[in-house]
């Protein structure tokens, strides 16, 4: 069996429990079950790097078996883990995504960037609204939003998804 490389991190300290995942979530993943989660649970998701085939079927086992939290939440999920969300059904389990990485880029100097972009409400009426450019920090030009908004915000439009 080869090393898992993903990083888990559990952070029982706060109101809620924050759970931080990180790395290649692949074949070699491993999620601690006996974590004994309940209540509140924020799964942090920024640092996921990858995820391919193998890694998507051991995150649904992970998030089915924290069926039994009564309030889940997905937070900072990277840009990677939006493009599952986005193709695969029951991606987020029954939790609700609070934030989602989002790519942007400087339309004068091409400066990539990745935003977070905090969600309101599970559904949205209009994803351009959701992300706003703005200022590039590295020539001052203007940043905008680099995909297409529907299509990033595809998981939020699906209903029942
Ligand atoms: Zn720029």
């Amino acid at each position: 069996m080869s090393e898992s490389r993903v990083q888990l991190a559990v952070d029982t300290s706060g109101p809620a429990t924050v759970v931080t995942v990180g790395g290649e979530i692949d074949e070699s993943a491993v999620f601690v079950r006996d974590h004994g989660l309940r209540g509140r649970v924020t799964v942090d998701l920024h640092g996921v790097t990858r995820l391919n085939s193998c890694g998507v079927r051991h995150w649904l086992d992970f998030i089915g078996s924290l069926s039994g939290v009564e309030d889940l939440v997905l937070r900072r999920c990277a840009v990677p883990f939006v493009t599952q969300l986005n193709t695969v059904v029951g991606m987020r389990g029954g939790a609700r995504v609070e934030s989602i990485m989002a790519p942007f880029a400087c339309q004068d100097c091409g400066a990539e960037s990745v935003r977070e972009v905090v969600l309101t409400g599970e559904t949205i009426e209009d994803p351009e609204t959701a992300v706003v450019g703005g200022k590039c920090a590295e020539c001052g030009g203007v940043v905008e939003f680099d995909d297409l908004p529907e299509r990033y915000f595809a998981f939020l439009l699906r209903s029942g998804a």
